[in-house]
């Protein structure tokens, strides 16, 4: 009996014979984050360290003209830019994000202060193209556009505050609070300001991985500079102002959904 089996057995399978002609609806892109950093050094030695050592990104845009941009590692790979990360209740980043170093030195100590360098205009062009273009592609959502300051604010404060988000919220592509809304708001504030539970809760609520006991510690400030560089770049200083609350009430009010039409 099985030798006769055999004897009419078809081919064994092989992989090349699998079937990809019916694709499931419930599916979706692995990638829900795009991070944006800056390299901290010049355009040869960012090439150089991301391609040879641990660390990498999928992209690097150069601060060239016009703007060159290499793809490191490819969408459907791993890249090792966030390290330790979180934002809501995903963590550890790297799984599931898409990274673009831009090539900027960062900053520089003077005695007048801390220094920041700028980004040339057509680099951020070229930043705002290549981002659009993974957004799309990707059906990434603009709550998880963020710097590699917003994923881990103990640790990074890149891509600094002369990153112009402002434009990326011009361009649809992150949440921005509605200014006038802000103004407000902070009217409200000025005269009776929120306590330190109310930011962390809002802090959190927003995305950043932020302590929740009321105290006002190192750990809280960073996390609040790291909103400020964000959204009001002119003061990250990490002081819990009326202002940043204002923007904090504003960008995490709940959209007003019409009531349902009675039947
Ligand atoms: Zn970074």
């Amino acid at each position: 009996m099985l030798s006769i089996l055999s004897g009419c057995a078809t081919r064994p399978f092989t992989v090349n014979q699998i079937d990809t002609r019916v694709a499931a609806k419930a599916q979706e892109s692995r990638v829900r984050f795009l991070i944006l950093h800056y390299t901290a050094l010049d355009q040869p030695k960012s090439l150089q360290v991301l391609s040879e050592q641990a660390v990498s990104a999928h992209y690097l845009v150069a601060d060239n003209n016009p703007t060159t941009v290499n793809r490191l590692v490819e969408e459907d790979k791993m890249a090792y830019h966030a390290g330790l990360s979180s934002w809501k209740n995903y963590t550890q980043l790297n799984a599931s994000s898409i990274g673009i170093e831009i090539v900027n030195k960062g900053f520089e100590e003077t005695p007048e202060g801390r220094r920041y360098f700028s980004f040339p205009q057509q680099q951020i062009d070229a930043v705002i193209a290549l981002a659009k273009d993974i957004i799309a592609r990707h059906q990434i959502k603009p709550e998880f556009v963020l710097g590699h300051s917003d994923i881990a604010p103990q640790r990074k404060s890149d891509p600094g505050p002369l990153f112009p988000w402002k434009r990326f919220a011009e361009a649809g592509l992150i949440l921005w609070p509605n200014e006038n809304a802000v103004a407000e708001q902070k009217l409200i504030y000025d005269a009776n300001l929120p306590d330190i539970k109310w930011f962390q809760k809002k802090l959190a609520e927003f995305g950043y991985a932020t302590p929740q006991h009321g105290n006002y510690d190192q750990e809280t400030r960073n996390v609040i500079a790291a909103f400020q560089t964000r959204y009001r770049p002119s003061l990250f200083d990490g002081t819990a102002d009326a202002e940043t609350a204002a923007m904090l009430e504003v960008i995490t009010r709940k959209p007003v959904t019409p009531a349902a039409p009675k039947p």
